[in-house]
């Protein structure tokens, strides 16, 4: 009797926690595109930062790179906002192929994306990464019910090391973010603060 009480036990406890694990996934994922939502991505930023800092002494960094996609609301005026829900997967795809599997892409809130690079060495290796992320957007295709749309992008790239408060380094991607649409859009900044390109 005792022996299938506790193996009744150990299912509902094994049970219990595949739910608890399963509902953790959904409130850390975006139902559109079913990368990381901003929850998702925080929660990530800091464990990664914090791996960072108990490394410290291999001088490792982490980037950022804050996306957000160019003159979109003229996709949903023009084509509708179900083309505009297609782009935004398409997007996501695009995000994905990019990116190694160790790091993490976000949609941090509307048509605006969020990677995570936890694994960076230098600036011009960021540089490279970014340099990619923009052949890859001019070489997508995205189509909406047979009509071609032509989708920009907008960078702001940051490096950080591992003190730097999570604040702060996206408060630089939002700013040089914001310095990339200012410039004419369709492109990325890149600050790498005090890291050399040559390092
Ligand atoms: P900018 O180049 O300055 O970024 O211009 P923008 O038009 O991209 O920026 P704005 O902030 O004016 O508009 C963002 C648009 O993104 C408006 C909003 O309807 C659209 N959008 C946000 N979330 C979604 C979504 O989930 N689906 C669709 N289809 N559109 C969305
Ligand atoms: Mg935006
Ligand atoms: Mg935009």
């Amino acid at each position: 009797m005792s022996a299938r009480i506790a193996s009744h036990t150990s299912v509902l406890t094994r049970l219990l926690a595949e739910r608890a694990q399963a509902l953790e996934t959904l409130a850390h994922t975006d139902f559109l595109t079913g990368l990381l939502n901003r929850r998702g991505m925080l929660t990530r930023l800091t464990e990664e930062r914090n791996r960072l800092s108990r490394q410290n002494s291999s001088g490792a960094l982490f980037a950022v790179l804050l996306i957000d996609l160019d003159h979109f609301k003229q996709v949903n005026d023009e084509h509708g906002h179900a083309a505009g829900d297609t782009v935004l997967v398409g997007v996501a795809e695009v995000l994905r192929r990019s990116v190694r599997d160790y790091d993490a892409c976000a949609r941090w809130g509307g048509e605006e994306f969020l990677i995570g690079l936890f694994c960076v060495r230098s600036a011009a290796e960021l540089n490279a990464v970014v340099n990619k992320l923009m052949r890859a957007i001019r070489t997508a295709e995205f189509t909406h019910e047979g009509t071609p749309l032509h989708i920009t992008w907008s960078v702001g790239a940051v490096l950080a090391s591992a003190e730097e408060d999570i604040d702060s380094l996206l408060l630089r991607a939002d700013t040089a973010c914001y310095e990339a649409k200012k410039q004419g859009r369709n492109c990325a900044i890149v600050d790498a603060e005090g890291h050399s390109p040559l390092n």
